[in-house]
């Protein structure tokens, strides 16, 4: 119920003017009608210019909800009442209360039907306006058609193509809008989409990844194509007029390099590139940095799976929750599984595993499991969070974080997390993967990568592999 009501405000569009001419001259109508021939309009044939009463609730509701409803049913009223009256006292008639009665009961009833039909068809407006591929602000590809895109491209990169991708972000955007106010705000993020538009080839895309970051996915290029990308969109930027004075932004340039399995390392390598840029002063771009070591994948997957160290127990409690990125039921009440490694004791309780993912589904399902398991578990929504959960505990065991995330990635995150306390154990989650998963070059001192949908058992053992790896010794604050 709230949440209906929270979409009605969020809507709060205006109706189009051509609907609310249409609404008021189908309310004019049966007046008008009543006014020029009032004998006619008791006819039979006269009803139908009644009728036209019924188009305001109709078409009000289908734009505000059941506020538009209100007010349809409230004009159509109100010109009936006006046209009955018109129509007894013109054609100098009795009133005949009985017909007055069942007219208004008989639209009462319409237009409750057509409210309802209206309110049905609004919503799947609102659902299939949600699922569009435009972001409204700057009328570029949003998130959702980037991602599409970026499947398909990177499903070739996998094949041999060559692909980049670069994540840009507006530099000090946040004091543009203090200073100059969001509307001016708005229109620079509008240039800049403009900007992005005219030096995006047709075969590349470029979308407006959220807030004030942009993604342009480069097809068929290395980094150093990218670069000449850049070059070309800081050139056109500058052209485009903006009410404020010169903006500029920063990039994080990723090529498709083996290990990144997924499309979430490749963003997350672009996210981590794009920091850099930021610390480094802002109005430049970075290259993610390739892997120290080519990295066979097959072989290190062999490697690390190894002979299954649970041996027949199978726990996978409940297959095919793939849009909540678990294979399994998390509230499922099955208790530990024989076979499974837990947690083991440390100096002070149990191994502390901090979880950071933004959809709850997952994190909640990742945290009982290993709670089950007998870990210390944290929960953090986001990177900040988790940065500030991190930062009220003594020791942090091992981190398990999801790779894309709004505002901060998990590479950005567990940069972050080793310059503040050092090297770091890490498990990435990562959505669907194309290919064996193993970026070497990704931050945290040890590292290893999960893809979506998560099995119990492939959780359970990376986490106890990682745990029992040691970490470089650090002389000041251990991990
Ligand atoms: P940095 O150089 O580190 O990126 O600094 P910044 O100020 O750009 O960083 P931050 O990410 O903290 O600020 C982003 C700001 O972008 C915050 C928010 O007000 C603004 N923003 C996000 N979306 C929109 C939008 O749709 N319109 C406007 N006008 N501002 C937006
Ligand atoms: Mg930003
Ligand atoms: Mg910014």
């Amino acid at each position: 119920m709230a949440k209906g009501l929270e979409g009605k405000t969020r809507e709060g569009r205006p109706v189009p003017l051509k609907a609310l001419g249409l609404s008021l001259l189908a309310l004019t109508a049966p007046v008008v009608g009543a006014l020029a021939a009032p004998e006619w309009m008791e006819q039979e044939s006269g009803v139908l210019l009644w009728l036209t009463a019924l188009i305001p609730p109709f078409l009000l509701t289908y734009y505000r909800g059941w506020r538009g409803a209100s007010l349809g049913l409230a004009g159509g009223m109100a010109a009936l009442s006006i046209a009955h009256a018109l129509t007894v006292i013109l054609d100098m008639g009795q009133p005949d209360f009985r017909v007055l009665f069942w007219m208004v009961s008989t639209y009462l009833v319409v237009c409750v039907g057509i409210g309802v039909l209206a309110e049905v068809l609004r919503r799947e407006r609102a659902a299939a306006e949600s699922m569009a591929l435009t972001d409204p602000l700057t009328q570029i590809p949003n998130r959702r058609h980037a991602s599409i895109f970026l499947d398909a491209a990177f499903a070739a990169a996998v094949r041999g193509e060559p692909l980049s991708v670069v994540l840009m972000d507006l530099d000090r955007f946040k004091a543009v809008n203090d200073t100059h106010g969001h509307k001016a705000g708005d229109e620079v993020l509008m240039a800049f989409a403009s900007a992005l538009t005219r030096v995006t080839r047709r075969m590349d895309l470029s979308c407006r990844w959220g807030g004030e970051e942009f993604l342009t996915v480069l097809y068929n290029c290395d980094a150093e194509g990218a670069k000449i990308f850049l070059g070309r969109l800081r050139d056109a930027f500058r052209e485009e007029e903006i009410p404020v004075p010169p903006v500029t932004f920063s990039a994080g340039i990723a090529q498709y390099a083996s290990g990144m399995g997924s499309v979430d390392v490749m963003i997350a390598a672009a996210d981590q590139a794009l920091y850099e840029a930021k610390e480094a002063g802002r109005n430049r771009w970075e290259v993610a940095s390739p892997p120290q070591v080519e990295v066979d994948v097959g072989l290190e997957e062999e490697a690390v799976g190894g002979p299954d160290p649970l041996g027949e127990v199978s726990t996978r409690l409940r297959a095919g929750a793939d849009e909540q990125g678990l294979a399994f039921d998390p509230d499922s009440e099955v208790s530990r599984p024989v076979g499974f490694e837990g947690a083991r004791a440390r100096d002070e309780g149990a191994e502390r595993i901090l979880v950071v993912d933004d959809d709850p589904e997952t994190r909640r399902g990742m945290a009982r499991v290993l709670r089950r398991l007998g870990y210390e578990v944290l929960e953090a929504p986001d990177g900040p969070s988790g940065l500030a959960t991190a930062r009220s505990l003594p020791r942090v065991d091992l981190v398990v974080t999801d790779l894309v995330m709004p505002g901060m990635s998990g590479f950005r995150f567990v940069s972050r997390l080793e310059a503040e306390r050092g090297p770091v154990r890490v498990l990435y989650v990562t959505g669907h993967s194309s290919g064996g998963v193993g970026w070497s070059a990704a931050p945290g001192a040890c590292s290893a990568y999960l893809s979506k949908p998560l099995e119990v058992e492939d959780l359970a053992s990376r986490v106890r592999e990682l745990l029992d790896q040691s970490l470089p010794p650090v002389p000041s604050t251990p991990l």
